[in-house]
C-alpha cells in the first residue's frame, strides 16, 4: 500500500472529527511530502533535533506534533513553532515550557501524558498525579501553556479487550478532569496508534497518532 492509499484507508475508517497525526519519525522528507501532497498537514516526531530539522526544510503550514519524551533542556528549541506537545509528564517540564514559551511570547498547547498501560517503559503521570496537578490550581500560574487534553498509550498486546479497557479508563479520566477545569478548549483525547486506532476511536479518541501503517515499518 502506498502512503497515499494508507491515509485514504484510515480516513475512510475514522470520523472527520478525529484528527489524524501522521507519525513521520525516522522517515525521510520525501515520504512526508507524499502525504503532504495528499493534503495531510499534521505530522508527529519524537526527537527534538529531527523535528527542528524537518521544520526548517519542509513547508511552513505543517502542524508539527511532538510525541516523544521531552527533556527540559530541549524545550527551548521547539516552543517557537510546535503545534502540540503530547507528552507532558511532570510539573517541572510544564513549568519549563511555560518559561520558554513566555520568552518568545507564545502560548503552547500541551497534552498531559497519562500512564494507562501495565508496562514499565512508558512515561506518564498516573491518574492521581494528574488530578493533583489540575485541581491544585497551578495551571493558573502558567499563562504560557494551554492544557488541551490528555494523551495515553495502551499496553502493546493482542488482547484487544485489555486495550479497550485502558482507553476507557483514559476517557473517563479525561471527562473527570474536564469537569474540574471548566475549560471549553480542554478537548483533545489523543489515543490510538497503528495497532489499536480503531479501538481507540470506538472508545472516544479524537486524535490518533499513526506511523507504520502509513509510512511502513521503521528499521
Ligand atoms: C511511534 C509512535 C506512534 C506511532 O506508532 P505506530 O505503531 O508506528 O503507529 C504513536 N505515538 C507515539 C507516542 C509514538 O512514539
Amino acid at each position: 500500500m502506498s502512503i497515499t492509499e494508507a491515509i485514504k484507508k484510515i480516513e475512510s475508517e475514522i470520523p472527520k472529527s478525529v484528527c489524524l497525526v501522521a507519525v513521520s519519525k525516522t522517515k525521510p522528507d520525501s515520504a512526508i511530502m507524499e502525504a503532504y501532497d495528499h493534503g495531510q498537514r499534521d505530522f508527529g516526531e519524537n526527537k527534538v533535533q529531527d523535528l527542528c530539522d524537518k521544520y526548517e526544510r519542509l513547508p511552513k503550514d505543517i502542524k508539527w506534533h511532538f510525541i516523544g519524551h521531552l527533556q527540559r533542556n530541549k524545550v527551548k528549541y521547539l516552543v517557537d513553532f510546535v503545534h502540540l506537545i503530547h507528552g507532558v509528564d511532570s510539573l517541572r517540564l510544564l513549568k519549563e515550557i511555560n518559561k520558554r514559551a513566555g520568552n518568545v511570547d507564545k502560548k503552547v498547547d500541551c497534552l498531559l501524558q497519562i500512564f494507562i498501560a501495565d508496562e514499565e517503559t512508558k512515561f506518564g503521570l498516573d491518574v492521581d498525579e494528574s488530578m493533583e496537578m489540575i485541581s491544585g490550581g497551578i495551571l493558573n500560574e502558567l499563562p504560557n501553556v494551554n492544557i488541551r487534553g490528555l494523551m495515553g498509550m495502551a499496553t502493546n498486546t493482542d488482547d484487544m479487550e485489555k486495550v479497550a479497557k485502558e482507553f476507557r479508563k483514559l476517557k473517563t479520566h479525561f471527562y473527570e478532569i474536564k469537569g474540574i477545569i471548566q475549560k471549553p478548549d480542554f478537548d483533545i483525547l489523543s489515543m490510538g496508534m497503528t495497532n489499536d486506532y480503531q479501538i481507540a476511536v470506538k472508545e472516544g479518541s479524537n486524535m490518533v497518532r499513526i506511523g507504520s501503517l502509513i509510512f511502513g515499518a521503521r528499521g
